[in-house]
């Protein structure tokens, strides 16, 4: 009888465009869809995913006036503020429309928006609909985004160089150089979005794409100067079944390759969505992995090297040195690697899918990061869970050549694996019935539930 009442309600869920953002807000939807719900994604033309990943699903796209100009300068904070003015007007319409034209046994009861998408808050208002805020990234970059505000007001912003390696005062473990600052820099409309983004304004609740025991002290700490509840329901891939979200197509090969490579023996290094390098970083790159003679998969992704499209760029004589020691791919099924015996270590750019995919596997990390919130949590997994190394100074053969032997055949690898396995354990405890996930998302439903009480 309740599964009965449940079935006729519809949730609206607002991802903001990349990546990174699109797959855990489709994880969510396909939580809900398996709880009863109903589920329309809206979504902008840039970067839309595709329907036919997720049938279950309505989706609904709204223009969103991005020129070329802006898509192709790979300013992520311009284009979001972009995104921020341009789509309020057809996001109010479009959902005025579904409203006006709904099923009354198929009534909207709740929009979840990305906290980047802050703009779908005041059409949810207009229209005396609840709404909800989905956080992507991980408590510790909300807490040093906001401490970027303090240290503008502390004339710390613009960074200078000879700080970079100094303690960021009242922001352990973190020093300067781990500041979640954009590829540009710390503009003010960085600032600004930083502002926007953690302002829950007329929002219910924020769900949040974490693990408590992982960022035990700065969630209580983010809840105290919060009006609304927190519902730490990560990571939520393991609730949701294998269904792709890739706006990439996913090459399985790497499957089959994987299946013939020894246990542990693989390192899988892919740099996520957005993250770039120039030309000779990315021959370092090749022959510090050849060299290691450790068998490994790459994602070389096409944006991979720095204002190019194109991913035949490795070095002459590269291909013929590694042999049937690696395999290059465009895009990779990602979770499958990381899931996969094969595979021994992970060097990320730390995104924070990435990092929360590779604590669910158990999968020590050598970090890279680019930029933004992929600097924090680098410093959280090689710092604080100790479940990988980070790779700091200019890239080079030899010290990358190193740092994979480091991680794969030394004992020190052999411990972060071994951190990284309890870390593993006490996710899955967190993900069963009376766990800390399991219970923040029945909160999660409970709320939602009480809209239409
Ligand atoms: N991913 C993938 N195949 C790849 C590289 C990445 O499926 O070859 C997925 C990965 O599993 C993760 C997402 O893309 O879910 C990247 O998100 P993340 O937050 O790690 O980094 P971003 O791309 O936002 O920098």
């Amino acid at each position: 009888m309740v599964e009965q009442v449940w079935r006729s309600r519809r949730v609206v869920l607002v991802p903001c465009s990349f990546q990174g953002h699109i797959t855990p807000m489709l994880q969510l939807g396909t939580i809900l869809h398996s709880k009863g719900f109903s589920i329309t994604v809206v979504h902008t033309q840039f970067n839309s995913p595709n329907p036919s990943n997720n049938p279950e699903f309505r989706f609904q796209i709204i223009p969103d006036g991005l020129s070329n100009h802006v898509i192709s300068s790979g300013n992520i904070v311009e284009i979001i503020s972009f995104l921020n003015v341009n789509c309020e007007v057809p996001f109010r319409e479009c959902l005025a429309l579904m409203v006006n034209q709904q099923d009354p046994s198929d009534e909207i009861v709740c929009v979840i928006y990305d906290e980047l998408m802050f703009f779908s808050e005041s059409a949810a208002n207009q229209l005396k609909l609840q709404s909800i805020i989905l956080r992507t990234t991980s408590a510790a970059t909300c807490i040093s985004r906001l401490a970027l505000l303090r240290l503008k007001t502390e004339g710390h912003i613009p960074l200078r160089d000879p700080i970079m390696q100094d303690p960021v005062p009242g922001l352990h473990p973190f020093r300067f150089m781990d500041l979640p600052i954009s590829k540009f820099g710390i503009p003010e409309n960085y600032l600004q979005l930083i502002i926007n983004a953690y302002n829950t304004r007329t929002s219910s609740a924020v769900i949040w794409n974490t693990v408590d025991f992982l960022e035990q002290s700065l969630l209580p700490q983010i809840q105290q100067q919060c009006h609304v509840p927190i519902f730490p329901i990560g990571p939520l891939h393991k609730f949701a079944p294998a269904s792709s979200s890739s706006l990439l197509m996913e090459d399985t090969n790497c499957i089959t390759w994987l299946n013939s490579q020894a246990p542990n023996s693989v390192i899988y290094v892919s740099l996520g969505s957005l993250a770039s390098m120039d030309r000779k970083e990315l021959v370092e790159m090749a022959w510090g992995l050849a060299n290691s003679m450790q068998p490994f998969i790459w994602v070389v992704r096409p944006g991979l090297i720095n204002g190019s499209e194109e991913i035949d760029l490795l070095p002459e004589g590269f291909k013929e040195a590694v042999g049937g020691n690696c395999c290059i791919v465009k895009w990779a099924p990602q979770k499958e690697v990381l899931s996969h015996g094969a595979v021994g270590g992970f060097w990320s750019h730390c995104g924070w899918n990435s990092t929360l995919e590779s604590i669910s596997e158990g999968v020590p990390m050598i970090c890279r990061p680019c930029f933004g919130d992929q600097r924090v949590n680098a410093r959280y997994v090689s710092h604080v869970w100790r479940i990988g190394l980070q790779l700091e100074n200019e890239l080079e053969r030899g010290e990358i050549e190193k740092a994979v032997r480091r991680l794969m055949v030394d004992k020190e690898g052999e411990q972060m694996r071994q951190r990284i396995k309890n870390l593993k354990e006490k996710v899955e405890l967190c993900i069963r019935e009376g766990g800390s996930t399991y219970n923040s998302l029945n909160n999660t439903l409970e709320l939602i539930k009480s809209f239409w009480f």
